[in-house]
Order: structure tokens, then C-alpha cells, then sequence
């Protein structure tokens, strides 16, 4: 587990300022959401701290080490998108151990590694179908898989669930929630959805506009929003 602290953290395209001046402590072992309007900068900043995009000023910590400069494989952390790419090709437990076989991972390790993962994710019967055999859930599980498998300190999420129904949504909710309890890492999680952000979350940070409107625990934000934004989108879920 690790904290991730970003201080300073502006982000410019051109002429276009999406993040300014962003400063934020995400504790660790939290299951941090991130929740905001379309557009308002939220995959900005994951890609920011995962290293697939540069701040144009600022610094990221991870676990109190300055990773500004640190290659993205190199932070400790796994990001899981919306897209997930699974290899059809490939069995589910080949899709999960592959990060692992090209780490060149001893096979021992590789094999108990993946084990653990269909362990925690209920994925044991399914080890030897093809994605195509699958449901969209089980899909999204296997990707989850590929990420724990490589026993990332911090998980980020980019809306995972909504190319999903409603229903398996609900149920994602759920063993998103239980994995947290299961493995120690620190989750920040982007959603444009309000319900979602208050089931899933120790802690809510509204973002608006590149900004953060407000940090605090899910009732806290619902009972006592600082600002008319806060308490438009936590109060009127859609
Ligand atoms: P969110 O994930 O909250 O919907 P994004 O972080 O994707 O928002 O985008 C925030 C803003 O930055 C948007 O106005 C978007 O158009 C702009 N943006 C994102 N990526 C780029 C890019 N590569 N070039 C130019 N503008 C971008
Ligand atoms: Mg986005």
C-alpha cells in the first residue's frame, strides 16, 4: 500500500489550462473516488499519476517517493479502463498471467499468482474459456485480474463499469468493494456517477473544472457540502 500525494499539479493542452494548480493527498489503503462531471478533468489527472501523460508543472509522490519522472511501469501502479482489451486468442489464465510471462516472472510465482487472482475474483471455473465464452462481467473481472496479479500497491480505475448493464453494475459494485478488502492497496476510482461514488467510497473527492470542490467521507459531502456544485451533484443523483 501506498499514499499518493500530487501537489502542485497543473495540466495545459495548448493554450487550454484542464487542471490548475491541483493539490491532493489520497491516503493510503482508501478506496478514493473520483467523481466529477464529463470533461472536467478526472481521466486527465489518473493518466497524470499513472505516468501515461505529463503534469505541465508539479510533482506526484507514490509511497513518499517523487515518481514525476519514473516510467509508468516503474510506479507500482495498475490502471484497469473502461476499454479492457482482453486477448481472444488466449485462455483467461493466459490473458492474466500474460504481464507477468513478459516480466519474465519465475513460472512458479507466475502460476500462484494467478491462482490468487481467480481465487479472489471467482474466476477458478473459467481459467480454460476463451473472452468470447464469457460474460461482459467476467470480462471485466479478468482484466481486474491482469492488474492484481502484478501486485500493484495503487489501483486506478477510469469508469469500469459503464459499459455494463445496470444490473451487473451493481453486482461489480459489490466485489470491487470486497476485492479492497482482500488485497492492500490504495483504489482511486473515477465515476461520473453519483451512486456510484457514494457506495463505493471511503472517500469522495468532487472534482469541477480541473478543481476540487471538496474532499470528505460520502455523508459528510451529503450532509454538509461546502459549495451550491457539491451539493447539486451529490444531492440529486441522476
Ligand atoms: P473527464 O475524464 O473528466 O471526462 P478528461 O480528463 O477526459 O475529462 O478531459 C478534460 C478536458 O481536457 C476536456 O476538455 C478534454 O477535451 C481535454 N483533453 C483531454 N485530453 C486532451 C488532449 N490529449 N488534447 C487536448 N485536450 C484534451
Ligand atoms: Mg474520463
Amino acid at each position: 500500500m501506498a499514499d499518493v500525494r500530487l501537489e502542485g499539479i497543473t495540466k495545459r493542452f495548448g493554450s487550454l489550462t484542464v487542471i490548475p494548480d491541483l493539490h491532493l493527498t489520497v491516503p493510503d489503503g482508501s478506496f478514493t473516488v473520483l467523481v466529477g462531471p464529463s470533461g472536467c478533468g478526472k481521466s486527465t489527472l489518473l493518466r497524470i499519476i499513472s505516468g501515461l501523460e505529463n503534469p505541465s508543472s508539479g510533482r506526484i509522490a507514490i509511497g513518499g517517493k517523487d515518481v514525476t519522472k519514473t516510467e509508468p511501469s516503474q510506479r507500482g501502479i495498475s490502471m484497469v479502463f473502461q476499454s479492457y482489451a482482453l486477448y481472444p486468442h488466449m485462455t483467461v489464465a493466459q490473458n492474466i498471467d500474460f504481464g507477468l510471462r513478459l516480466a519474465k516472472t519465475p513460472t512458479v510465482e507466475r502460476e500462484a499468482r494467478v491462482a490468487e487472482a481467480a481465487r479472489i475474483l471467482a474466476l477458478d471455473d473459467y481459467l480454460d474459456r476463451k473472452p468470447a465464452q464469457l460474460s461482459g462481467g467476467q470480462r471485466q473481472r479478468v482484466a481486474i485480474g491482469r492488474s492484481i496479479v502484478r501486485k500493484p500497491e495503487v489501483f486506478l480505475f477510469d469508469e469500469p463499469l459503464s459499459n455494463l448493464d445496470a444490473a451487473l453494475r451493481t453486482q461489480m459494485r459489490v466485489e470491487l468493494a470486497q476485492l479492497h478488502q482482500s488485497i492492500d492497496a490504495t483504489m482511486i476510482y473515477v465515476t461520473h456517477d453519483q451512486v456510484e461514488a457514494m457506495t463505493l467510497a471511503d472517500r469522495i473527492v468532487v472534482m469541477n473544472k480541473g478543481r476540487i470542490e471538496q474532499v470528505g467521507a460520502p455523508m459528510d459531502l451529503y450532509d454538509r457540502p461546502e459549495t451550491v456544485f457539491v451539493a447539486g451533484f451529490i444531492g440529486s443523483p441522476k
